[in-house]
C-alpha cells in the first residue's frame, strides 16, 4: 500500500469512488462484482486498486485510469 496512491484514491469524490468500487470486474464470477479489503498502489504511474471479489474471494484489482501519480484526478 503506498500512501500517495491512498490519498489520490481519497481525494475522488464518494460517489466516483463507490461506483468504482462496486464495478470491479471479477475473472472468478465473469462480472463486475463490489472488491472489499482492497489496498491503494501505483501501476506505471497510474493508481491501482487490488482486493478481492466479495462475491467468491478471488484476487481482483482495477486501475483508475483518470488518477495519475503526477496529476491531480480527473474530477478534482
Ligand atoms: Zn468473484
Amino acid at each position: 500500500m503506498t500512501k500517495d496512491a491512498l490519498k489520490i484514491w481519497m481525494a475522488l469524490p464518494v460517489g466516483a469512488r463507490s461506483k468504482i468500487l462496486s464495478n470491479v470486474w471479477c475473472g472468478q464470477c465473469r462480472a463486475g462484482v463490489t472488491i472489499c479489503d482492497y489496498s491503494a498502489d501505483f501501476d506505471r504511474g497510474l493508481v491501482v486498486l487490488r482486493g478481492f471479489c466479495a462475491t467468491c474471494g478471488h484476487k481482483v484489482a482495477r486501475a483508475i485510469e483518470s488518477c495519475y501519480k503526477n496529476k491531480k484526478p480527473f474530477y478534482a
